[in-house]
């Protein structure tokens, strides 16, 4: 049994295998073997697990993405099963006698440059998911773990996980992460406390892990690894003692978010997916206050378009029914990257080509959300929300964008809410500074400490070197939030907080006092939160 100790990002524990999962290229060799018949037996065995990896994609996108996007998967499936690739396989294990992943390596190799060599531009790019699909068998053939081929429910251990990779994953088959790099406010910090998963950041990580059982202890930061008797023992009592606290909270379930004194609070959660509405509901939140479009766009291959969005953004307003709905536009860029997007390399993306920025640059594809957004407000109590904003030039020029989006689905005859709500977030000292005039031109103001934070302190909230000093609880935050929320109700709007500040049931006073009217929290810490109102005064 040994013990490491990390960074806890989110206070909860697990118990499970561990599946180690590597970024590294593996080098594959080519070996001489000696039983052809095996060989050719043991890649037809990855070939089958590939294909049924492929089908497990194809159903999670096809519910999440929509058939479009799905379809790759579906094509990739077709590709493995061509009897070309799988005879030129098979041929050079028999007639070379040499081992199965250096044989898929060499035909998918010769496939992908055949493709690569042809005129028409559809079977070209065909290249791309020949090496795709010949990796994918090569990987189960080398037992490298891919994030997306997991088995049972595990404790992912990895360098980094980028918050693409993060969306990626299917939440049923996971326990924890536990990360070497990352820090405490990056996107996938805040996805994994969206999933209620314990994660460490900052673990000296070892391969020799994979496979193995690991307990992780997201209360004390540490991750045990191959534990003994007495340590199992000692957190299946711990895991029960959760089990019993949380039965308990669940005694809030229906209660009124408001303290003693009788200060209401909307208590809303935040989201990243439809898919996390179950949690939601699970833990009553009275609303959805910060759905993170973006995440639509990132667990993708291309845009979403017109009609994927609307399904979400419907999704999520017809289920949550009368209740507010918050979604913000796509706020990309900075650790939120997407290939197709093509952002380029910046040297300051934190404080780059991100966001509402590129929005109203690239107003088609600005224009496209909002015309899903618009639409699905038929269906729900839908407010929309701009991220990053810095300036009142930037909302006048999001509401005549809006306008003509509205003129547009009106000759079309689309039914859509004429006076939707909308608001602005409050992230930037820029924003705060001005608060009292975008207030008379807004309908709310939702404040993301996260980022209010890093623009604040001038701290880059991915470097986990500043993790000790990336502080919301810093004065001049405390203080632009106070100021936030007196200039909202002077200008009669009311004033939230969206990000992980809100959670902090130790400030939960200080923001009844400051007259917050709204906290957006990851869904498991609803119930946590109104506890701690109706114990505040
Ligand atoms: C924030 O910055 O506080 C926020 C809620 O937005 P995000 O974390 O997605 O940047
Ligand atoms: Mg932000």
């Amino acid at each position: 049994m040994e013990k490491f100790a990390g960074k806890s990002i989110y206070p909860a524990m697990a118990i499970g295998k561990i599946a180690f999962s590597t970024k590294e290229k593996q080098q594959v060799r080519r070996t001489k073997i000696e039983d052809a018949a095996a060989e050719i037996a043991r890649y037809e065995e990855a070939k089958a697990e590939a294909v049924s990896q492929l089908q497990g994609l194809y159903e999670k996108a096809l519910k999440e993405v929509g058939e479009d996007n799905a379809a790759i998967f579906e094509v990739h499936q077709m590709m493995l099963e061509d009897d070309d690739f799988n005879d030129g396989i098979k041929d050079k294990i028999e007639n070379q006698q040499v081992n199965a992943e250096y044989a898929v390596a060499v035909t998918g190799d010769a496939t992908a440059e055949m493709f690569a060599n042809m005129e028409d531009e559809y079977f070209k790019a065909r290249a791309v998911d020949i090496k795709d699909i010949s990796e994918r068998v090569i990987n189960i053939l080398m037992g490298n773990t891919g994030l997306d081929s997991l088995s049972e429910p595990s404790i992912i251990v990895a360098e980094d996980l980028a918050p693409s990779e993060t969306i990626q994953l299917d939440k049923d088959k996971l326990l924890a992460f536990v990360t070497e790099l990352g820090s405490a406010n990056s996107h996938t910090a805040i996805l994994a406390r969206t999933m209620n998963l314990p994660a460490l950041i900052g673990v000296k990580i070892d391969k020799a892990w994979n496979g193995k059982t690991g307990i992780v202890d997201g209360y004390k930061g540490i991750i045990i690894i191959d534990p003994d008797e007495a340590a199992l023992e000692e957190y299946t009592a711990i895991q029960k003692k959760d089990a019993e606290k949380k039965e308990l909270l669940k005694t809030l379930k229906g209660k009124k978010s408001v303290s003693k004194s009788g200060k209401k609070v909307n208590l809303y959660a935040n989201i990243g997916k439809p898919a996390d509405l179950g949690t939601v509901i699970e833990n009553d939140a009275e609303g959805i206050g910060l759905f993170r479009s973006e995440f639509l766009y990132l667990g993708s291959d291309d845009f979403p378009t017109e009609e994927e969005q609307f399904a979400a953004y419907k999704k999520v307003a017809e289920t949550m029914g009368k209740k507010r709905v918050i979604i913000r536009t796509l706020d990309l860029g900075a650790d939120k990257q997407v290939d197709y997007f093509n952002l380029g390399q910046e040297d300051n993306p934190a404080m780059g080509y991100r966001a509402i920025r590129i929005c109203l640059d690239r107003t088609d594809i600005f224009k496209t959300q909002l015309r899903a957004l618009l639409g699905a407000s038929a269906f729900g109590n839908i407010s929309i929300m701009y991220p990053m904003i810095i300036s009142l030039d930037e909302v006048k020029k999001i509401k005549e964008i809006v306008e003509e989006v509205k003129a547009e689905l009106r000759a079309e005859n689309v039914k859509f809410n004429e006076n939707i709500e909308q608001g602005i977030m409050i992230e930037t000292p820029a924003s705060v500074i001005m608060s009292d005039v975008l207030a008379e031109n807004v309908d709310f103001f939702s404040i993301g400490t996260n980022d209010l934070t890093q623009y604040t302190l001038a701290i880059d909230r991915q470097n986990s070197k500043l993790d000790n000093i990336n502080d919301s609880h810093h004065p001049a935050v405390l203080r632009s939030i106070k100021t936030v929320v007196e200039n909202a109700h002077k200008a009669g709007i009311w004033a939230g907080i969206c990000g992980e500040l809100g959670a902090d049931t130790t400030l939960t006073q200080t923001f009844l006092d400051y007259g917050v009217d709204e906290l957006s929290v990851s869904p498991s810490f609803v119930l946590p939160v109104r506890k701690a109102i109706i114990e505040s005064e």
